[in-house]
């Protein structure tokens, strides 16, 4: 017996099945049941959305021969629905624009569209990731399109709107396919699962709905990769075998590292997470979701439910939030994001791994930024340093007993910080800022800090800084 992937074999097959999108199911409804079907969609969304079940819906909707008219409520079972729903009917066209991206292509096709349907009412082309059609072949399209025959209809899908001419949008009605949430995800997969009579832990669907990242086909697919397990009951670590992660008790210890600036432990939780089979772009992904939450715990407070914490290390992870502000939240996960993408298509990925796990150690800039605008701006005040937030003075002295820790200590350690000896050298002999070596220097409040950091000129000028005005402030303090 062949086996269908769950994909096609749960997919939506009326309106009302589609997940996530009903707002636009509702409005094509409207459209089948007032006649008021347009020549030319564009449904444009992330993969895995609905797009082309939509699209096929569409199609029986307009083309079921079980109704004298058109349906808002295909039958899906008469020979015209069947095939429709597996890509197959002769009257409606599947093309992908990935591979028939020429100009010939839509000449084909332009001749193709003056034919009758052979059964049924409308000849539907529905056409894939049309943006990579060549600028001829969207030329050669743009004339039918304007007044297809009216037996027509198109219904272009894409993953990227903005590659398709204005042209050619503008002579469609255009449709935002949204990610789809979480909790419907899930909810999915538990009905799925129910018919497939699988039994499985609420915590690994929740795991497998939030991997998918908005995208039911993923989900559908490591739903799949389970299942070719074979056990009867999916247990909650399951999906560690497909796709290993790093354990939170790893993430916290390696997030300690990096808010007590100590690189050197920092790498050594990183070898460990390596070492553990996740790949360099699940490294960067675990470590985004960790500084995620926890600055989702910062700036909502503990008890938020925007993050979904496993109640073990909620609390751990609440206590932890506090040592990054937002701000440096935001840098570390643009940082991290930027591994991500550049470990793709680099074979030295560890090396670049392993330097962004440096550079994140090295956080003094975080707390810096408030500090380095206070001198620019030159406002004083003395609440400001009240308010300074913990983190600087803690660091500091973790900082202070991690260094005479380290000089203690030859070999690997000194090895992992030949990164900038200069820097080193300059941090060994002259002590960290202590707040009243910062008498001289003017402090804002807390509120002109926030306002600053809104700036525009502000945050180009951290752009410029590439995050570092530590660098700044210290060629400052020389004259
Ligand atoms: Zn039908």
């Amino acid at each position: 017996m062949s086996y269908t992937v769950l994909a096609r074999k749960y997919r939506s097959r009326t309106f009302d099945e589609v997940i996530g999108q009903e707002a636009i199911a509702r409005t094509l409804k409207n459209a089948v049941a007032n006649g008021r079907v347009h020549h030319g969609y564009l449904f444009c969304g992330t993969r895995g959305v609905g797009k082309t079940s939509m699209a096929r819906i569409l199609a029986k909707a307009l083309n079921c021969l079980a109704t004298d008219t058109p349906t808002t409520d295909p039958c899906g079972a008469c020979e015209a629905c069947q095939a429709i729903a597996v890509g197959q009917d002769l009257d409606v066209i599947e093309i992908d624009a990935a591979s028939n991206t020429g100009v010939d292509n839509i000449r084909e096709l332009r001749s193709n569209v003056q034919y009758r349907p052979s059964r049924c009412r409308f000849k539907v082309y529905i056409i894939d990731e049309v943006h990579m059609l060549s600028t001829g072949a969207f030329n050669a399209l743009l004339k039918t399109l304007e007044e297809p025959p009216s037996h027509v209809k198109f219904i272009f899908c894409t993953t990227e709107p903005h590659r398709v001419p204005p042209t050619v949008q503008s002579r469609c009605q255009r449709f935002d396919f949204r990610s789809i949430p979480t909790d419907q995800i899930a909810g999915q997969l538990t009905s799925i699962l129910q018919a497939e009579s699988v039994d499985a832990d609420e915590a690994l669907i929740r795991r497998i709905a939030r991997l998918a990242d908005g995208s039911m086909r993923d989900a559908l697919s490591l739903l799949d990769q389970l299942l070719s397990l074979g056990q009867d009951h999916l247990a909650a670590d399951l999906v560690d075998e497909i796709l290993p992660r790093a354990g939170d008790e790893l993430m916290l210890e390696l997030t300690n590292a990096l808010a007590g600036n100590d690189a050197a432990a920092a790498l050594s939780c990183t070898e460990r997470c390596l070492a553990a089979g996740l790949g360099f772009e699940r490294f960067a992904v675990s470590l985004i979701d960790h500084l995620r939450c926890l600055m989702l715990l910062r700036v909502c407070g503990a008890d938020t439910d925007l993050v979904e914490v496993p109640a073990g290390v909620r609390q751990e992870m609440a206590a932890q939030c506090e040592r990054f502000d937002a701000a440096a939240y935001v840098y570390m996960i643009s940082l991290l994001e930027q591994l991500r993408r550049n470990v793709r298509f680099s074979t030295c990925g560890r090396a670049l791994v392993d330097a962004a796990v440096v550079r994140l150690a090295d956080a003094d800039k975080f707390s810096s930024i408030e500090s380095l605008l206070a001198e620019l701006d030159g406002v004083e005040s003395g609440q400001a340093k009240a308010e300074r937030t913990p983190r600087g003075t803690v660091d500091t002295a973790t900082k202070i007993g991690a260094d005479s820790s380290r000089s203690a200590t030859p070999g690997k350690t000194a090895r992992n910080r030949q990164r900038a000896p200069a820097e080193r050298a300059t941090k060994r002999t002259t002590p960290p800022p202590a707040p009243s070596a910062r008498a001289d220097m003017p402090a804002p409040s807390s509120g002109q800090v926030q306002a600053a950091l809104r700036d525009p000129l502000v945050q180009r000028a951290m752009e410029v800084f590439q995050g570092r005005p530590i660098d700044v402030k210290r060629i400052y303090g020389r004259h």
